[in-house]
C-alpha cells in the first residue's frame, strides 16, 4: 500500500489572495485537485489519499468537493503549525499496511507522471528518494550588506516534492523534536541518519507560490492538454 500525503496546511500568505492558494483555480479547478488528479492517475498501485488541510478549511473543502463532484477517497487531517506539524499529522493517519509513504505539496499539480513512476521505482531500493533540478542560473552567497561571492552551482540543485520514503523509516524520522533546518521531508530523514537518493524531477513541476507562478502553471497546464 501506498500512501500518499497532500500537505495544504499553510496559510498562502505571499500569494496576495483571500483564499488559500491551493484552492485557487487553474483553469476552472482548484489547484488541490489538479495535483489529487495526476497523482491518481500516476499511480496504479494500491493506495491511499491523506490530505491535510487547516482544521477551519475543511468545510470549504468539502463545498468544494460537491461543487467540482470531486470523488476521489481520501482521509483528511489537520495543518499544524509548520509544514513538519502538518506532514506529522498526516502520517499518524496512514494505514498500517503502508509500505511507502509519498509526501506532495498541494500547491504542486504540474508533476509528471515519468518522475512519479521513477520515485517509486527507486524507493524499492532506496529509504528516501527526491526529485531534483540542476540550477541554471549562476548563484551568489550574500557575504554582507555590499558583498557576495559566486558559488559553484553545479554542486547545488533545486528539491521538488513528492518525496518518498519507506514507510518504517520516514515515521521513525518524524518522531525528532521540530527544528527549523527542516524546511522538508528530506532534510526530517537526513537529520534521522538517513540517506537521501536524488533522482531528475521535472522543471515545470513549479512550487505555486505567488501570483506569477499561477500565470505561468495556467500556461503550462494549457500546453499539456
Ligand atoms: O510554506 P511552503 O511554501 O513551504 O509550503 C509548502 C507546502 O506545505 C504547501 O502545500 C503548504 O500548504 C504546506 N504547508 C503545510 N502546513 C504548514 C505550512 C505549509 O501543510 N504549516
Amino acid at each position: 500500500m501506498i500512501s500518499v500525503i497532500v500537505v495544504a496546511g499553510g496559510s498562502g500568505k505571499r500569494m496576495l489572495s483571500e483564499i488559500p492558494k491551493q484552492f485557487l483555480e487553474l483553469n476552472g479547478l482548484p489547484i488541490i485537485m489538479h495535483t489529487l488528479n495526476k497523482l491518481n492517475k500516476s499511480i496504479s498501485t494500491e493506495k491511499e489519499f491523506i490530505l491535510v488541510l487547516p482544521e477551519n478549511q475543511t468545510d470549504y473543502w468539502e463545498g468544494l468537493c460537491i461543487q467540482h463532484q470531486f470523488n476521489i477517497p481520501h482521509t483528511i487531517a489537520f495543518g499544524g503549525n509548520e509544514r513538519f506539524d502538518s506532514v506529522k499529522n498526516g502520517l499518524e493517519k496512514i494505514s498500517p499496511n503502508s509500505k511507502i509513504v509519498a509526501i506532495h505539496d498541494a500547491v504542486r499539480p504540474l508533476i509528471a507522471h515519468s518522475v512519479i513512476q521513477s520515485l517509486l521505482s527507486s524507493v524499492e531500493h532506496y529509504p528516501a528518494v527526491i526529485p531534483v533540478i540542476p540550477v541554471f542560473e549562476s548563484i551568489r552567497k550574500i557575504t554582507g550588506e555590499n558583498s557576495s561571492e559566486i558559488v559553484n552551482r553545479n554542486e547545488y540543485v533545486l528539491v521538488q516534492t513528492p518525496q518518498v520514503f519507506q514507510t518504517e523509516i520516514i515515521k521513525k524520522a518524524y518522531k525528532q523534536p521540530y527544528s527549523p533546518e527542516f524546511t522538508d521531508d528530506a532534510s526530517v530523514a537526513e537529520h534521522a541518519g538517513y540517506s537521501i537518493k536524488t533522482i531528475e524531477g521535472n522543471r515545470e513541476n513549479i512550487k505555486l507560490t505567488t501570483p506569477f507562478d499561477l500565470q505561468l502553471a495556467e500556461c503550462l497546464m494549457q500546453n499539456q492538454l
